[in-house]
């Protein structure tokens, strides 16, 4: 018998693959957004925590609409934060609480639902009439028990406010989460980390991650090996172990990521359409307060 060898820091403290999941086929969220459902509480809550569902708008072409503009109209939310990266197209909303605005490409919103919001959410006007390619993000992100009644609010992050940090290998947007010593731009309720990454042809970008937390990658174009995994293309979601914390991203063609990381929030999840709860009561509460008005109206 031989003695085991101990392995090196770096292999010891890697992020192992747990899984690398396909985009399933897309479904329409009205008549505007046509997404890949990448993840939903509903399939696995403790796996994806803090983050609830994630809907990626991979590009899709919009022919001119002279009409009224593609989107979907006025919804509530209760319990948790979306938030909506659009990379190419517009997206205008507005909402209950008095805001409103257009997130243009570049642009981040994150909306926390809190308490309850009623909001909409359509092709710009802009946008609409020239038509284009729409890309897009929308991920629902846990708000943890103590802070799910907060005040509905929004912080509406401008291209120009998320921080890029450069190297040799790519670039890193900050939309949330710090990175040597550069600020992410978002205020989150509990820590986590939402980077827009770019990998340029065979380089290697090092990224590493708490031990603990959950890390999400998803593939936007371009080809990678994460950690060493096999080949990873678009439109596919890496789900890294939370043991562990290096993470290094080898692409094969010049590639686009986002990066999902954060603390885990361990409470039960309890989930009903738009509003995410810890218990069944509360969910009923959410329907009793949307249906007496209690979120307001646009
Ligand atoms: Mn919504």
């Amino acid at each position: 018998m031989t003695t085991p060898v101990a392995q090196s820091t770096a292999q010891s403290t890697a992020k192992t693959i747990v899984q690398i999941k396909s985009a399933p086929p897309q479904h329409w969220v009205g008549n505007g957004f046509k997404v890949h459902g990448m993840f939903n509480y509903n399939d696995n809550a403790a796996l994806f925590s803090p983050f609830l569902l994630m809907d990626y708008g991979a590009p899709t072409q919009f022919a001119p609409n002279m009409g009224q503009p593609n989107g979907v109209g006025s919804h509530p939310h209760r319990g948790f934060e979306t938030v909506t990266i659009a990379y190419t197209g517009e997206v205008t909303h507005r909402d209950s609480a008095g805001g409103g605005g257009t997130i243009a490409a570049g642009d981040v919103q994150w909306m926390t639902a809190g308490a309850g919001i009623v909001h909409n959410e359509f092709h710009s006007p802009a946008f609409s009439q020239q038509g284009g390619l729409m890309h897009m993000v929308q991920l629902w992100v846990n708000l943890p028990a103590k802070d799910k009644m907060t005040p509905a609010h929004y912080q509406a992050i401008s291209k120009a406010q998320i921080a890029q940090v450069d190297s040799d290998a790519g670039s890193v947007r900050l939309i949330a989460g710090d990175l040597d010593g550069h600020k992410g731009a978002a205020e989150t309720y509990t820590p986590m980390r939402l980077w827009d990454v770019r990998v340029k042809a065979g380089q290697t970008m090092s990224l590493s991650q708490p031990d603990g937390w959950t890390t999400l990658l998803l593939v936007q174009s371009g080809t990678v090996q994460v950690n060493g995994s096999n080949t990873v293309g678009a439109a596919q979601l890496v789900v890294l172990s939370r043991k562990g914390s290096d993470v290094s991203i080898s692409a094969s063609s010049d590639a686009q990521v986002l990066l999902l990381a954060g603390e885990p929030i361990n409470e039960p999840v309890v989930g009903y359409g738009p509003f995410v709860m810890n218990t069944k009561a509360e969910i009923q509460q959410a329907f009793f307060d949307f249906d007496s008005g209690k979120f307001g109206e646009i």
